[in-house]
Formats: structure tokens, C-alpha cells, sequence
């Protein structure tokens, strides 16, 4: 019983055998396992393990068969840690780190060999660990990891049972305040923890190839709640109004030879022209390879507009910023923030300004959330503006209701 993710295993049942090839390993959630080994008709138990502890990794790691038997002793509750999760994290570890575990996970295969055939005729003590969890707590690190892959877990869940949101929010002329479009932005409401921010899941989808479908997902539903957002403006004024939407890329999705047909079909489907979608890539993508100038300019090719994110916060902006053909670059919310009290950052947040003017960009200031950051940014002449000043992010149907009070005017 349960799902890809997660499994209910009665009391007694074999949750694997040895020799068995090995396609995940579990993590147990609630109840106690048994492993144990077979040789003859006899079967000499290794250890009993409880909540919060990883059995079935080894076989993965190596590749190899399963050296012992995994019983439940009473009905367990486990979560699936699937083959390519682990394997995705081990291939991104530190070169040092990978190695380490390859060659823990050979040693403890020896020691369990050696241990298996001196227990032939001895029955192994068993490590009574179910009501201790020395072996979580003596690795602080350990449950950091649980938790993640407890999480991606649920975030596996919580794709299947559409938990997932877009809300928008308005990005507006920094002259006349008129909404000139939105960044589409994700949410996770997850039934157990609230409403969980997207830069802490979105950095678990991120390690992890829950990006892909993911993304797939945000692609697919920005572009139909913004097509609707569009038609009930259209409807209600008589004419198309000018609006974009900008979608959040991450290096990995452009790695993902599928997102960009998906993103092609979705806009044609919502009858959305290509250059109402506006990209927006971080500038720290920029660091991971030549790719993303490619994806770039294929976007730019069929259309679509690109904005730098977090503009300022990266490490190559400068060195490579006359390659990118970016239409615009957005300026951190942490610059904008130190303007009012920080002369400097001011200083640095109008040459930004000018130097975008002078590449032929525009500007788009990030978290604006007071009248006086607003006034400096007009006197700079940044065009475009985001923040709490104007309005948080929305439910594609409050935006409706916010642009039929306050319509929109002209596009970026
Ligand atoms: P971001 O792309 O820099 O998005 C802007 C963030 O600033 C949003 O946070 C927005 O709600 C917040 N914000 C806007 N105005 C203000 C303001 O006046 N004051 C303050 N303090 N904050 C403001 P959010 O929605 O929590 O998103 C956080 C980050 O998560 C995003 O930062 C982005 O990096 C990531 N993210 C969100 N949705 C997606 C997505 O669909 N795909 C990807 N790849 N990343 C996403
Ligand atoms: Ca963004
Ligand atoms: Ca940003």
C-alpha cells in the first residue's frame, strides 16, 4: 500500500530480500524494521531499526545486490528514497565527499560479508536501536538530509495533488504607476506545513530533478491564468491590453530540453504573443556554462523578452554583461532597501540606471516598499518598479479585480 513516495508495509511482511537488485532505499517514517541475514535455514538478525533511520542505501550506492533481508516487525510507514534522487545528489557532491561514500559503502559491504560467515553457526547480538537515535543525532548533518528528502518527498505529493499555486504580482511604471505587468510567482500550500515559501522549496526541487516536472507545471499554468487574466481584461475594456508576464527560469530548467516547447505551446494555446513573456533568469546562472547564453538567445530568437534577475548579487554580471541579450535587469530588492540610508548604494543603484540606458535595457527596481524609495527611483529615472508599495503578489482572479479598478496601460 501508499504511493511511489511512501509505503505501508503490514506487520511481518519482507520488505526485500537478499540478492534482490536494489532501486531505492527507505527511509522509516513509523514502526520498526528488522535486517537479517539467511544461510542455510537458519537467519541471524544485523539490527533493528526505528523512526527516522535509512536502511536499503548500500545495494544503491554500489550498484549491487541486497547483502541481507529487511522485514517489518510491526506495520511500518516508509518513505521512498528513489535511486536517481540519491544518485543525483551524490553525482553533485564534492568529488572528496563521493568518493568517501563509495568507499564506506565497500567497507561496510566487507564487514557485513565477514560478519556473515562468522555467524554461521553464532547468532549475531542485535543492535537494539529502536528507542535510540544515537546514530541520527551523533551526525548533526543527518537531519538536515532526512529532512530534505522528507521534503522532496512531499513535494513529489504535492505535484500529483495540486498543492501548487501561481500568484502574480504587478510590476508597475515607476512615472505614472500604471501596472505594466507581473512576475508570476510560485506557491506551495501544503496542507501540513501552510503556505512554504518558494525560495525553500524551489532550492529542494533545484537539487533534484523535481525541477523538470515542476516547471513544466508553473510554465503551463502562468501562461493560462495570465491568458485569462488577459481575455477578462479584453472583455471587460474592449481591446487586448499591453501586459507581460515574467516567468523565473533556473539554470536546470534550461538544461531541460522539454521546457521550451512547453513554454512555445503554452503561449500559442493562451494566445499570448512571445514577447509578453519575459524570462527572468538570476544572474548566478551565469556561472554554470556556456548553455545559458545559447537558451538565451534561442529565446530571444523566437521572441521572447529576458530580464537578469537579482541584478548586483551575482559574480559575473559585469565581465559578461554586454553578451547577454537581456531586455531588462532587475535590481535586488536588498539595493533598493539600503538606498534611503546608504549614500553608496544609492550611488551604485543609479549607475546601474545609466549603464542599463547606455546598453539599451531598462531598469526594473525590486521590493519597493516606501514612497521615499519610490521618489529616488523616479529622480534616477528607473522605469519599471515591484514591491509591496504597489501590491503583494495575487490569485490571478484579486488581479482581475485590482486592474478593473486601476487599468493597465502600456507594456515594458
Ligand atoms: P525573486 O525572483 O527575486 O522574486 C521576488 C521576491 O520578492 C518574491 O518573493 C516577492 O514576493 C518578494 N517581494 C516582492 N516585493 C517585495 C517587497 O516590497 N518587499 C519584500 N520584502 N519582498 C518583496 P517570493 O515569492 O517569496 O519568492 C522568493 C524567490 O523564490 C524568488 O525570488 C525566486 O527566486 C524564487 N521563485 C519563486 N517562484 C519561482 C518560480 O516559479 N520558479 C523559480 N525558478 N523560482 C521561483
Ligand atoms: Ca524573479
Ligand atoms: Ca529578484
Amino acid at each position: 500500500m501508499g504511493t511511489e513516495f511512501s509505503k505501508v508495509i503490514p506487520k511481518g511482511e519482507i520488505i526485500y530480500k537478499e540478492g534482490q537488485m536494489a532501486d531505492c532505499a527507505y527511509l522509516i517514517e513509523s514502526g520498526q524494521v528488522e535486517l537479517f541475514v539467511t544461510s542455510k535455514d537458519e537467519s541471524t538478525p544485523l539490527s533493528l531499526l526505528g523512526p527516522g533511520e535509512i536502511f536499503g542505501e548500500m545495494a544503491m550506492l554500489d550498484g549491487s545486490r541486497r547483502e541481507a533481508c529487511a522485514k517489518a516487525n510491526t506495520e511500518v510507514v516508509l518513505s521512498v528514497v528513489s535511486k536517481e534522487a540519491l544518485s543525483e545528489r551524490i553525482d553533485e557532491a564534492d568529488p572528496i565527499v563521493r568518493l568517501l561514500i563509495t568507499m564506506m559503502a565497500k567497507r561496510t559491504r566487507e564487514t557485513l560479508k565477514v560478519n556473515k560467515s562468522i555467524t554461521q553457526n553464532k547468532k549475531l547480538k542485535i543492535r537494539e536501536s529502536t528507542n535510540s537515535n544515537t546514530e541520527i543525532t551523533d551526525i548533526n548533518l543527518g537531519l538536515d538530509v532526512i529532512q530534505k528528502i522528507r521534503y522532496e518527498k512531499e513535494l513529489h505529493e504535492a505535484l500529483e495533488n495540486d498543492e501548487f499555486m501561481i500568484h502574480f504580482q504587478p510590476i508597475v511604471s515607476i512615472e505614472t504607476q500604471n501596472v505594466v505587468g507581473f512576475e508570476a510567482l510560485t506557491r506551495w500550500n501544503s496542507p501540513e506545513h501552510g503556505l512554504v515559501r518558494p525560495d525553500i522549496f524551489m532550492g529542494i526541487a533545484e537539487e533534484t530533478s523535481l525541477i523538470v516536472p515542476l516547471g513544466h507545471w508553473i510554465t503551463e499554468t502562468a501562461c493560462r491564468e495570465f491568458g485569462h487574466i488577459q481575455k477578462a481584461l479584453s472583455d471587460e475594456m474592449g481591446k487586448i491590453p499591453k501586459l507581460f508576464c515574467s516567468i523565473n527560469v533556473s539554470g536546470r530548467q534550461m538544461q531541460d530540453p522539454k521546457l521550451f516547447e512547453i513554454l512555445q505551446k503554452a503561449t500559442w494555446l493562451n494566445k499570448i504573443h512571445p514577447k509578453q513573456i519575459k524570462l527572468e533568469i538570476t544572474e548566478r546562472v551565469f556561472i554554470s556554462g556556456s548553455f545559458v547564453f545559447d537558451w538565451i538567445s534561442k529565446c530571444r530568437n523566437k521572441g521572447y523578452s529576458v530580464a537578469l534577475d537579482d541584478f548586483g548579487t551575482g559574480y559575473s554580471s559585469l565581465s559578461s554583461l554586454h553578451k547577454i541579450d537581456a531586455n531588462n535587469l532587475k535590481v535586488d530588492k536588498s539595493f533598493v532597501q539600503a538606498m534611503e540610508d546608504d549614500h553608496n548604494t544609492f550611488v551604485i543603484v543609479k549607475s546601474i540606471v545609466e549603464m542599463a540606458r547606455g546598453l539599451n535595457k531598462t531598469v526594473i527596481a525590486e521590493g519597493i516598499e516606501t514612497s521615499e524609495q519610490l521618489n529616488l527611483l523616479k529622480k534616477i529615472g528607473c522605469k519599471y518598479g515591484q514591491g509591496y508599495l504597489f501590491s503583494k503578489p495575487m490569485s490571478k482572479d484579486d488581479v482581475i479585480n485590482f486592474l478593473l479598478k486601476k487599468p493597465a496601460k502600456k507594456a515594458a
